[in-house]
């Protein structure tokens, strides 16, 4: 690399990007991988940052979880990835000496920082990673592709909470980004009917492009008669609430069979009131699903070069690197009409 400088987009204060010329990495460290990143894409929690109302993000800070890049060195000790690679990678910074650390759960980490949030992100030209967080792209993933893996991980991770979904009937709440691919994940790891319950249109359509059969919008039909309609007498087994709000949450631990799985991934901003009476005498087990872990990436990235998942209908809009406000003044603008927004950086 000879570039001295870069550019950098750095969210100085909420609704304000800047774009600002910094020094590009230097020297790397043995373990180090540097990527020229390609595509990055915008997901709820950096909407919520644009709009000041994350609760654990402070300003200035570099924005970038999401991403794809191509690698363009790397240190003396990498053995996963050589320069020309195409890459993504983990934003988790992780402490490894808690105790959910120390067994493995680093997901859970409690001292968890994600890049984008409470670190700086993969918003400019080159970025620095260590080997053990880069994940590798197979050639017939594309860049866009590669950026989706992220989100294709919590769905991975989401899927897997669940104790068995073969033959299961699996209710998803919320139509977005992850419940959508929540969905695709549910199917193609066996679950038997999978109905997707959302009150918008436009994001229950794009369920129906990418194979999901059974919609239940639930702004014109109540979510009992649609579990009736599409289960029948056979009821649903799984709930997976990626709505983030109370119906949804409360419709699960009331109409969900008894003894059955309920995984919590939605993002809740206040308390839901659910009936504990339910939870006691159903035996339900409600779980909560927490970003994802690294084997979470390698099956987003397997599932994703063999074709078994479809992310073309989610991607709603490409913005150049330099209309990063322009990109967010969209999503405002365009409400629950679109999905994953990305930017373009070099490619
Ligand atoms: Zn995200
Ligand atoms: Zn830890």
């Amino acid at each position: 690399m000879n570039k001295e400088y870069m550019r950098q987009a750095i969210m100085t204060e909420p609704g304000r990007i800047e774009f600002r010329k910094v020094k590009s990495p230097g020297k790397l460290m043995p373990d180090e991988v540097l990527l020229e990143i390609k595509k990055i894409g915008i997901c709820g929690s950096d909407i919520h940052v644009w709009h000041g109302k994350h609760p654990f993000t402070s300003y200035p800070i570099v924005q970038g979880h999401e991403y794809s890049g191509e690698v363009i060195a790397v240190g003396n000790n990498v053995t996963k990835v050589k320069p020309g690679n195409k890459a993504t990678g983990r934003p988790q910074l992780v402490c490894g000496s808690c105790n959910p650390c120390k067994r493995g759960d680093y997901n859970v980490c409690e001292n968890l920082k994600v890049q984008g949030f409470q670190a700086n992100g993969c918003a400019q030209d080159y970025f620095v990673l260590p080997e053990d967080r880069v994940v590798k792209l197979p050639d017939n993933i594309s860049y866009q592709d590669g950026a989706m893996v992220e989100p294709l991980a919590v769905g991975a991770h989401c899927s897997s909470r669940i104790t068995e979904l073969k033959g299961k009937n699996v209710v998803v709440f919320g139509a977005g980004t992850i419940g959508n691919i929540v969905s695709q994940f549910v199917k193609i790891k066996g679950a038997s009917k999978i109905l997707v319950s959302d009150i918008h249109k436009f994001r229950l359509q794009k369920a129906k492009e990418c194979g999901i059969e059974y919609i239940n919008n639930a702004s014109e039909e109540s979510f009992e008669e649609a579990i009736k309609r599409v289960f029948g007498d056979e009821g649903f087994q799984v709930a997976i609430e990626a709505a983030g709000a109370e119906k949804p949450i409360v419709n699960a631990v009331n109409h969900i069979e008894n003894g059955s799985e309920i995984i919590i991934l939605g993002v809740f901003d206040k308390p839901a009131g659910i009936h504990m009476s339910f939870v006691c005498e159903h035996e339900l087990i409600i779980k909560g699903s927490m970003m994802y872990k690294h084997e979470d990436y390698l099956e987003a990235v397997d599932f994703l070069s063999r074709n078994l998942v479809n992310t073309k209908p989610l991607v709603s809009r490409m913005f150049d690197f330099e209309d990063y406000e322009k990109a967010y003044k969209y999503i405002d603008q365009k409400g629950s009409e679109s999905l994953k927004i990305m930017m373009d950086i070099n490619e």
